[in-house]
């Protein structure tokens, strides 16, 4: 068992270890089994004015104020090596906590963490800015900089915590901010063992400080403080726009990554082999429950058929099962409330006139299991096609004689603007798919896999601004021009 669960959990302050003024506390649960693991401190208005408080002296007057980037780097590289060593670790408190297969955690979830930390780290010695040639040569020295935004409240959900987390904090301190993070109530686990293991590596005090608790209180007390410079945010549209009212009393920048319900195409000159596999992986991984999951699939009517009898086939063979067992691909939803919330999708799509070829029913047992789902017969009016359903359910639509601006359009028919996938062998044909898609990602003979050298996230609705990449730090810099007369 590891270690952080044989203690009360608590919150990082300033680099104490610490409880909630009022004692508050809930049950974190196994979705696996329903199970009780442990018992989250819920902090409060107060905790998050002592953390924005810690996160201030940090930035101003403590070591991280005077740290050179190169030192940042050296951190960030540490923490990347301490994640690899607890890695076991890491992978089972998120797969306890999850519910997803441990393998994945392992490879996926703390990989991708500790990948993360390292493409980031390398920015903190390259956040240059650059001089200017303005009026004369020699009557001016005009230039940019780079500087750190501030104090950031980070906010991240339940469906990949530790990455999710990692790929805030990350570009944060590489730009030399200093950070609150709330993880999701529902999945604090190992954003605490991150804690710990930013403490071990020597992070100073008040860097990084993580407040868990509820959304609606110290998420929104996060968002409200006025000692805050900026709000990166994942999770859902709805809280998205309520963070946005929230954040306007001080004008603080707000970063938005929500969600999607991101298109597919399958062309009939594809590789469809490679097509199905990827199409199923793409709304099955991670139960369903991923902001870039092609949730939409259109597909050519005159391949139809086997391309929707192969993904309905791998959603008959996917194993469910909890992460712990050896075989299992295809963990539970989140909690008892997820999986009420999609099977109550799944009953709307049948009401509305879809067909259920794969899967359509939860499991009975303890955990939050449902069958990977492939729905056919939907339209564009339905809800389970227009809102973001976040879990293994596949709605799939058919093309034939559409023109390529006619499908384009169809796939643009949604109020979100994520991610997209294209699966074709003619250049034309996805060329002018990609300049007619508004997605903020678009994939070409590919999933939605993620590089961190590429900018992610979303146009319309899916978000404000872009994680990864150059861009991806810099979002947490201001630019500065200084121009100098020199007559
Ligand atoms: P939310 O958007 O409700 O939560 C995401 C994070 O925001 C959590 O840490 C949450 O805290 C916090 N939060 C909630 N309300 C506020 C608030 N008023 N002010 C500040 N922070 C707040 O997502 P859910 O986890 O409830 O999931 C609901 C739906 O959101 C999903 O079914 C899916 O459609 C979408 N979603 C999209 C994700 C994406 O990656 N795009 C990720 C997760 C969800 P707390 O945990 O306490 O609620």
């Amino acid at each position: 068992m590891p270690t952080l669960l044989q203690q009360p959990l608590r919150l990082l302050i300033d680099g104490q270890w610490v409880g909630c003024a009022s004692g508050a506390s809930m049950d974190v649960i196994n979705p696996s089994t329903g199970e009780v693991l442990a018992q989250e401190a819920l902090g409060g208005a107060a905790e998050i004015d002592q953390a924005v408080q810690a996160a201030r002296r940090a930035l101003e007057a403590g070591p991280w104020a005077r740290m050179r980037p190169a030192e940042r780097t050296r951190l960030l590289l540490k923490l990347a090596d301490a994640l690899e060593q607890h890695g076991d670790e890491l992978a089972l408190l998120e797969t306890l906590n999850t519910g997803k297969p441990l393998k994945v955690a392992r490879m996926f979830d703390v990989g991708h963490a500790a990948e993360c930390l390292r493409y980031n780290a390398g920015w903190a010695t390259k956040l240059n800015g650059e001089t200017r040639a303005v009026s004369l040569p020699g009557d001016w020295h005009a230039y940019t900089l780079r500087e750190p935004v501030g104090v950031v409240g980070l906010i991240v959900p339940w469906n990949v915590p530790l990455a999710m987390a990692v790929s805030k904090i990350a570009p944060a301190l590489a730009a030399g901010c200093t950070v609150v993070l709330k993880p999701a109530e529902l999945t604090p686990l190992t954003a605490l063992r991150l804690g710990e293991l930013m403490v071990a590596v020597g992070f100073p005090p008040g860097v990084v400080n993580i407040v868990t608790g509820l959304g609606t209180e110290a998420g929104q007390a996060l968002v409200a403080h006025p000692g805050v410079d900026k709000v990166s945010f994942t999770g859902s549209t709805a809280v998205g726009k309520a963070i946005l009212a929230s954040a306007a009393g001080n004008l603080k920048r707000v970063a938005l990554e929500l969600g999607g319900k991101s298109p597919v195409f399958i062309f009939p000159d594809a590789d469809l082999d490679r097509a199905i596999d990827a199409a199923a992986r793409g709304i099955f991984s991670n139960t369903g429950q991923v902001c870039a999951a092609g949730s939409r699939l259109f597909v050519h009517r005159s391949v139809a058929e086997r391309v929707v009898e192969g993904v309905a086939q791998r959603a008959r063979q996917l194993r469910v099962a909890p992460g712990l067992v050896a075989d299992a691909e295809i963990g539970p939803v989140i909690s008892a409330r997820q999986r009420e919330r999609v099977m109550a999708y799944v009953a709307s799509g049948r009401a509305e006139g879809a067909e259920v070829v794969a899967g359509g029913e939860a499991l009975d047992g303890a955990g939050y299991f449902i069958q990977p789902t492939v729905l056919v017969n939907t339209t564009p009016a339905m809800r389970v096609v227009r809102e973001e359903i976040f879990g293994p359910v596949l709605c799939v639509q058919q093309f034939d004689d559409d023109s390529l601006e006619q499908l384009a359009a169809r796939g643009n028919d949604t109020d979100f603007g994520l991610s997209s996938s294209i699966w074709t062998r003619d250049l034309r044909t996805a060329h002018q798919m990609v300049r007619r898609l508004k997605a903020g990602n678009v994939r070409v003979n590919a999933a939605a896999a993620l590089d961190f050298a590429m900018p992610f996230g979303g146009y319309k609705q899916s978000g404000w601004g872009r994680e990864n990449g150059r861009e991806g730090v810099e979002a947490y810099t201001e630019l500065k021009s200084v121009a100098i007369d020199l007559n």
